[in-house]
């Protein structure tokens, strides 16, 4: 076990419990246990669902759950390289990556704040109607009840911020369950909360058998809402088997992005090997296809391919790192075999490609629609490259996928930027910007198989409360 191991219990109804099984949790770069966690079920879900029942029972008023998001924050930034160092050892981020994933939380905690003092109906026109004349009618927003969160690995704090800090400004109570590879900052943000005067029952976090946590969440008529960021596969199912709850689903994409010839190349290639590697790959909108148009595309890979083999790939630990390891020994196999697979059919792997203990920035060129480094979600530190007669055919290919979370076009041209928003098929769409970009405040989220829903704690308070209409004869 490291030095700096740390031992978490779960928390249920405000007391932190031992299960007598334990979890490890290991660093994907050492190998090492970084920490061990307190291992859950069935039980502790149901247990936690009751607490949080409970804590529904008696409302926190909005200003205390503003003041309690925005100790948070603050808590957050005075532990900060704690919260940093926790994140890089159990995800294997490296760490100047992680340290912005901290400050990234303290800015949606924040941000949950301000929509907890907002919270608010509308009125509604009733003298606009002769039935209405005589009336007064205004709407308020309810909590929708208990929620059910689950969340993934890539991001162990600041997704997980971004269900737990709405839930609370909408004033819902949440049953969480984060990544079995990465539930020791999801613990850590806990503690944090507790710190800062969150009531018992408010947030419960259980660690354990996915299945097993996921079955009583959809289960449970008490759960009115499930929060979900991970993989297609897993969100899409839990929609189906929970068709009377709200299921909010942030899943995948195969990130698409238009280099047009009259773009500024140097400034597109800068931007683009940053966002392509960053966390090996591993974010959901990781830049993932590059399409330039003809003219450009020789001056783009020149400009690109020694940006991208200047990255330094290695510790997560080390500050110098911008790339480190991905997840696990399944996802370094299947990346690995996808590689391959392009090169096989006649793509021309252009830097990285070798599949050791760390996989290293590859750029792939010239790779068919139909390959999976291409429709697929890599999901690693892939990027591929292809020329394109036009803009237009840059569109087609990018909309060519079943996803659609978010999309980039670089062009000098207002028209072919605007062109570009309107036709591509994603929940966003960024000019001159990698579509690796995210502010916390944003409205994020994607459509197609890409999810149903947007995060960002404006949106993400709207889908946790319900609208209530009184209407009231004077
Ligand atoms: P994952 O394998 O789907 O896991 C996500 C979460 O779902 C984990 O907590 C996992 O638990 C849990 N889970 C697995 N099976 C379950 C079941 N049957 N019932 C209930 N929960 C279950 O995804 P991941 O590998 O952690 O994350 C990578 C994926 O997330 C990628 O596709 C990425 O694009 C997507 N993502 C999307 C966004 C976005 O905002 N759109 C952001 C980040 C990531 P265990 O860990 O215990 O298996």
């Amino acid at each position: 076990m490291a030095a700096t191991a740390t031992e978490r219990k779960l928390l249920i109804g405000g007391e932190w419990i031992e299960t007598g099984d334990w979890l490890e949790v290991r660093s994907p770069y050492s190998r090492e246990v970084v920490g061990r966690v307190a291992r859950g079920g069935a039980d502790e879900t149901r247990r936690a669902i009751d607490a949080a029942e409970r804590a529904l029972a008696e409302p926190l008023p909005a200003h205390k759950r503003a003041e309690i998001l925005v100790k948070v924050a603050g808590l957050i930034g005075r532990r900060h390289e704690e919260v940093a160092r926790t994140i890089s050892e159990e995800a294997g981020k490296p760490i100047k990556t992680a340290r912005v994933e901290a400050s990234r939380a303290m800015s949606t905690y924040t941000f949950a704040a301000v929509e907890a003092r907002k919270l608010a109906g509308e009125m509604v026109p009733m003298e606009s109607a002769q039935a209405g004349e005589g009336k007064l009618a205004f709407t308020v927003r309810r909590p929708i009840g208990v929620i059910g969160a689950i969340s993934p690995f890539n991001f162990p704090c600041n997704l997980v911020a971004h269900k737990v800090a709405p839930a609370l400004a909408a004033g819902c109570p949440v049953v969480l369950k984060p990544a079995s590879q990465t539930p020791l900052s999801a613990l850590l943000l806990a503690e944090l909360e507790e710190e800062a005067g969150l009531p018992g029952g408010w947030l419960n976090v259980v660690v354990g058998k996915a299945s097993e946590i996921g079955d009583v969440l959809v289960e449970d008529e008490r759960v009115k809402l499930i929060t979900f960021t991970g993989s297609g596969d897993v969100g899409w199912k839990l929609q189906e088997r929970a068709p009377r709850k709200r299921v909010k689903l942030e899943l995948g994409n195969s990130t698409p992005v238009i280099v047009a010839s009259d773009a500024d190349v140097e400034g597109a290639a800068s931007k683009l090997a940053a966002n392509a590697f960053s966390f090996a790959g591993q974010s959901c909108i990781s830049v993932q296809r590059i399409y330039v148009e003809g003219p450009a595309f020789d001056g783009f890979v020149e400009a690109f391919l020694p940006k991208v083999e200047a990255l330094k790939v290695g510790d997560p630990l080390d500050d110098e790192t911008d790339v480190g390891p991905v997840i696990d020994d399944d996802a370094r196999e299947r990346i690995a075999a996808w590689i391959e697979e392009a090169r096989s059919s006649g793509a021309e792997v252009l830097a990285g490609g070798e599949t050791g203990e760390l996989l290293k920035p590859t750029v792939i060129a010239h790779v068919g629609d139909a390959e999976k480094v291409s429709c697929e979600e890599v999901f690693g530190p892939v990027v591929i490259l292809n020329r394109t007669e036009s803009v237009d055919e840059a569109i087609d290919r990018a909309n060519g996928t079943r996803f659609g979370l978010q999309a980039g076009v670089f062009t000098a041209s207002l028209d072919t930027a605007l062109r570009a928003a309107d036709r591509l098929e994603f929940g966003g769409v960024t000019i001159n910007e990698a579509p690796t970009f995210r502010s916390d405040q944003m409205p994020y989220g994607g459509i197609k198989a890409s999810g149903n829903t947007k995060e960002g704690p404006a949106w993400a308070v709207r889908e946790m409360t319900e609208e209530r209409l009184v209407v009231i004869q004077r």
